[in-house]
């Protein structure tokens, strides 16, 4: 049941909607002007190429119907960073305040995530870049269905491709189920490290779980150790 509230909001984007042109509108796509620190002078030869195909990629991904998520989504939600990155942070799918904005891991979650990777002095305007393996909200904040999951899986692989990340770091069940091909629980599956596509994978907890439950804390510092450790090669 929704509440007086919830009502206010949907009513409040279903207007904006109206004016706007609805959820098939082009938003402002994050700047990717910058070489992140992972950019050798090979990939600097290719970084225009690889960012003007980065604006191609999320210009589809903002008007795509591939799977049923696009009926209920205000924005899909690409990803926002810079090529070239030391990581690449993919959560599961964007909240309501990320449908609501179009950028990812915004609110408490995301400027908790923010704190991480600050930690490891990573910054999604330098060196990171943020998605998400489904990019439109599921709504209700459901699990992604595997079979939305599987639609939007081409986006993220050709975003790897591009991006050339040093390490993934999986945030939260789902992803780190999907990276890693296993299907056990997060506590199971961090503390290795795996590979996807040539790229190694640290899996951890979801920021939003760890702010809900401050034990663990902990596991995601060693988590993000490791991590650090894979980034300097050690
Ligand atoms: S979730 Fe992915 S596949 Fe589904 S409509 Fe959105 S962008 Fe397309």
């Amino acid at each position: 049941m929704k509440n007086t509230a919830q009502q206010f909001w949907e009513l409040l984007y279903l207007f904006e909607d109206y004016l706007t042109g609805g959820y098939e509108q082009q938003r402002e796509v994050p700047l990717l002007s910058l070489p992140g620190d992972a950019c050798c002078d090979e990939k600097k030869a290719c970084f225009s190429e690889a960012a003007d195909e980065m604006k191609i990629l999320e210009k589809e991904i903002l008007t795509c119907r591939k799977c049923g998520l696009c009926g209920t989504r205000h924005l899909a939600v690409p990803g926002e960073g810079v090529l070239c990155p030391s990581v690449v942070v993919i959560g599961e799918g964007p909240g309501a305040e990320e449908d609501r904005t179009g950028r990812p891991f915004v609110g408490a979650a995301g400027k908790y995530l923010d704190k991480w990777l600050s930690a490891i002095d990573g910054d999604r305007n330098t060196n990171c870049y943020i998605c998400n393996l489904v990019k439109c909200r599921p709504p209700g904040n459901r699990d992604p269905e595997e079979d939305e999951i599987e639609a939007c899986l081409t986006y993220l692989v050709r975003q790897l491709d591009l991006l050339k990340p040093k390490v993934i770091l999986a945030a939260g069940r789902i992803a780190s189920q999907r990276l890693t091909g296993l299907d056990s629980g997060i506590g199971i599956l961090r503390g290795k490290v795996y590979d996807f596509k040539g790229i190694p994978v640290v899996p951890t907890y979801h920021p939003s779980a760890v702010l809900r439950n401050q034990d663990l804390r902990r596991p995601v510092w060693e988590d993000l150790k490791q991590l650090q450790i894979l980034l300097s090669g050690r």
